[in-house]
């Protein structure tokens, strides 16, 4: 069992170590061998000439023929969703469990949460790395879990109440959800509820400083996917400026996602990662098709662990409109400066008779004079076109148990 060092780690790879690692990782998977092979392309070479490596590629290898260690050390797989045909399967040996129980207890350690909290997990088990992982985490911390899994309201608050929990695990969705409900009940001062731990997808200023006024707690952003463990991988720390990474089990570089080659720190691209000392399904060069950016600069905290930026959106939820690229992460930017606007949004892209594509921004609002105009102009300033701008009542856009779908392309591409 490796020890819990929260502040201890290198800032950055050790070449050495990362070299060992992908010929660890080429000497034991059949595919990785023949991929390199097929590229001409040796383990010993430079990160940078190495081949990436593409989660359509982890999804579709039969994931015994994808893994670096026989079948009979692997001892839990987990998947992902598929939302487009075969699910992601990933396989852990023990190491690997007992290395992502260690990152996921120091993410509760950046949090500030210790063995007397109360950690409810309202987060999905099973298949899900997220359940399991934030249960093995807060075990190894020393904490109270209340492993209640995501969905079911009433139970959660009762649970809440019960317990006197301190902490909970969640999405940015249901953790929104949660807080509405509290609001809507009055129960806010009948909770214990200090610290929430965010993730899995990506959420903006305003749903934070909804959440956080709602339910009186700090939230902390965490990071991970389930190709590299599941969540825990990375989290903020308490000046909530940017997430520290654990530089010390994987290696990330950013890169522009067309030209494939790397960013300087500050620029957005997509997060690539080599993880350093997995052992089932080590990854190379990973596309994770995460948008954020590095820091340049260690964290004043005094982390030894690199930072990147909140997650900015995903690589394939960026879309066209008009020649120009929008994200997301542009509405949420608006709707934290703009008084008056909501949290919630949707976006939809349409094109009319004429080909003209049309970008129609559906956001909830206190129906203040003048809202809608100063929305339809930041939102124009910020995205660089004209938006055509509906305005709605707050609680009026559907609010998911898991992740929330903002974009909505209606065009035949
Ligand atoms: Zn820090």
């Amino acid at each position: 069992m490796t020890t819990l060092e929260p502040l201890a780690g290198p800032s950055r790879p050790d070449a050495a170590a990362l070299q060992a690692a992908v010929e660890r990782a080429c000497a034991g998977s059949a595919f990785l061998r023949a991929k390199f092979a097929a590229a001409g392309v040796r383990p010993d070479e430079d990160l940078a000439r190495l081949p990436f490596t593409t989660k359509q590629e982890i999804r579709e290898i039969p994931f015994l023929e994808y893994a670096a260690v026989p079948a009979e050390r692997i001892v839990r797989i987990h998947s992902s969703s598929g939302t487009t045909g075969r699910r992601t399967i990933c396989a852990y040996t023990a190491r690997d469990i007992d290395d992502w129980a260690e990152m996921f207890a120091r993410c509760y350690t950046y949090a500030g949460v210790t063995a007397r909290d109360r950690v409810q997990l309202m987060v999905g088990y099973g298949l899900w790395t997220a359940g399991v992982g934030f249960q093995a985490g807060a075990e190894r911390l020393g904490a109270m879990t209340v492993p209640t899994g995501p969905g079911n309201t009433e139970m959660q608050l009762e649970m809440m109440r019960e317990v006197g929990t301190t902490v909970f695990g969640a999405t940015s969705s249901f953790a929104l959800l949660i807080a509405e409900l509290v609001e809507q009940r009055g129960l806010c001062a009948e909770l214990a509820l200090r610290t929430a731990l965010v993730g899995s997808e990506r959420w903006g200023d305003a749903t934070r400083a909804r959440i956080e006024a709602l339910l009186g707690v700090e939230t902390f952003d965490i990071y991970g996917m389930t190709e590299l463990w599941g969540p825990g991988t990375g989290i903020e720390c308490e000046r909530h400026d940017g997430i520290h990474i654990w530089s010390d089990h994987y290696h990330v570089e950013i890169i522009d996602p067309e030209t494939l080659q790397p960013v300087p720190p500050g620029t957005v691209g997509e997060v690539v990662v080599t993880t350093l000392a997995k052992e089932a399904t080590p990854l190379i060069r990973y596309r994770t098709r995460d948008l954020s950016y590095l820091y340049a600069d260690p964290c004043p905290c005094g982390s030894p662990y690199p930072r990147i930026g909140r997650i900015q959106g995903r690589s394939d939820d960026q879309v066209k409109v008009r020649g120009v690229i929008f994200l997301p992460a542009q509405v949420d930017v608006v709707l934290a400066e703009v008084d008056g606007a909501g949290s919630e949004f949707q976006a939809h892209v349409e094109r009319d008779g004429n080909g003209r594509d049309l970008l129609t921004v559906r956001v909830e609002g206190d129906g203040r004079p003048g809202l809608a105009e100063a929305l339809r102009r930041r939102l124009r300033e910020k995205i660089g076109l004209s938006v055509d701008l509906d305005l709605v009542a707050e609680g009026t856009l559907p609010r998911s148990e898991r992740k929330t779908q903002r974009v909505f392309d209606h065009r035949d591409l």
